[in-house]
C-alpha cells in the first residue's frame, strides 16, 4: 500500500497550472479527498488526504474532529482571530488592503505568497509552521470539500492570521462549464469555506482563484460585479509537477528574480512544498524580498482586523 500512496503523492494532486496535465486527470472524490485518475486506465486511485503516511513529527492532526497541533513556533494569540503581526527577521512587508484587482500593485522586491487546494493535515500544518517561523502571512485558497473535511485545520490557518479566500467546491474546471453552473460551483465553495470558519471568529475574504487558472471573461466580470476579487498568479512555482522540493525552491526563486516581484502560487497539499518552504523563505530574505500580506479592504477577513 505504501508504494501506492507514495506514487500517488508524487503525482499531480490538484494543481492550478494554466494548462491541463498531459498524463493525469484530477478530481475530488465524494469522500472529500483528492483522487487521481491515471491515464489510459479506468482505475480511480484515491489519494490519502489524511496524515496517515505523512504526519510530521509533533503534529497531532488526525481527523476533521481532532484539535490541530501545528509544529514549530506558536505565535501568541491575541483577540479572537489570531496573533498580532510579529515580523521576524525582516521578511514581512506591507499589509495591503485589496478591494479590486488594481489594488494588487506590488513594488519591486515585493511578493505575495498564496497556497491553494488545502487544507490537508499532512502538509498544511508544516506550511503554517514555516510561515510563522518567518513571521510572514499568506493567502490561502482552500477547496470547499477539503474545508468541509478539515474545518478545524482551516480555522487554524485563520487563527494564525492568514487571509482565506476560496477556490470552488470541488476544484472544477470552470471554463468548461456552463456559466450558471460555474457560478453555482463558485458560490458552493464560498459557502463551504464560510461554514468551516463559522463560530471561530474568522471570516473569509472575498478573494477567489480560478482552479487551473482557467478563467473566462464572463466569469471574471460576474465576480467583479459581486465584489469578488480574482487573484491571479505572476509566478507559478509548478509545485504540482513531479520534482523535489529543492527543484521547486530553485525554480520559484529563479522566476522571482527574473520578474523582481509578484504573486507566487504554491499548493499547501504537497509534501515537497512544505519541505522546501523554510529554505525558500530564507532565500527570499537573502534576496532582499518582502512578503506582502493581502487583506480585504474594509475588513471582513480575520487578518484584516488584527494585522
Ligand atoms: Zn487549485
Amino acid at each position: 500500500m505504501r508504494w501506492f500512496v507514495l506514487a500517488a503523492s508524487a503525482a499531480l494532486i490538484a494543481g492550478c497550472q494554466a494548462s491541463p496535465p498531459a498524463q493525469t486527470t484530477v478530481s475530488f472524490a465524494a469522500s472529500g479527498g483528492p483522487t487521481i485518475i491515471a491515464p489510459n486506465s479506468a482505475r480511480v486511485m484515491p489519494v490519502a488526504a489524511g496524515p496517515v503516511r505523512q504526519t510530521p513529527v509533533g503534529s497531532t492532526a488526525t481527523s476533521a474532529n481532532t484539535s490541530v497541533a501545528v509544529i514549530g513556533r506558536t505565535p501568541p494569540a491575541v483577540g479572537r482571530c489570531g496573533p498580532a503581526h510579529q515580523p521576524v527577521g525582516g521578511l514581512a512587508g506591507r499589509t495591503v488592503e485589496v478591494g479590486s484587482i488594481s489594488d494588487i500593485n506590488l513594488r519591486k522586491g515585493e511578493v505575495v505568497l498564496t497556497f491553494d487546494d488545502g487544507p490537508r493535515p499532512a502538509t498544511t500544518p508544516r506550511v503554517l509552521a514555516a510561515l510563522s517561523d518567518a513571521g510572514v502571512r499568506a493567502t490561502f485558497f482552500p477547496v470547499g470539500r477539503m474545508a468541509r473535511t478539515y474545518p478545524k485545520l482551516l480555522q487554524e490557518v485563520a487563527r494564525r492570521g492568514h487571509t482565506i479566500g476560496h477556490h470552488t467546491d470541488r476544484h472544477a474546471w470552470l471554463s468548461k462549464m456552463r456559466f450558471d453552473d460555474a457560478m453555482a460551483e463558485i458560490a458552493k465553495g464560498e459557502r463551504a469555506i464560510a461554514r468551516a470558519l463559522s463560530g471561530s471568529g474568522a471570516q473569509a475574504a472575498p478573494f477567489f482563484r480560478f482552479p487551473y487558472l482557467a478563467h473566462t471573461s464572463a466569469l471574471r466580470k460576474a465576480l467583479a460585479e459581486r465584489g469578488t476579487v480574482v487573484v491571479d498568479v505572476d509566478i507559478d512555482s509548478a509545485d504540482y509537477k513531479r520534482s523535489s522540493g529543492a527543484v521547486v525552491r530553485q525554480r520559484t526563486m529563479g522566476r522571482l528574480r527574473r520578474k523582481g516581484r509578484g504573486v507566487v502560487l504554491f499548493h499547501d497539499i504537497h509534501g515537497r512544498t512544505a519541505s522546501m518552504l523554510p529554505g525558500f523563505l530564507r532565500d527570499l530574505k537573502a534576496g532582499g524580498f518582502k512578503v506582502v500580506h493581502m487583506v480585504p479592504r474594509g475588513g471582513g477577513g480575520c487578518a484584516g482586523r488584527v494585522g
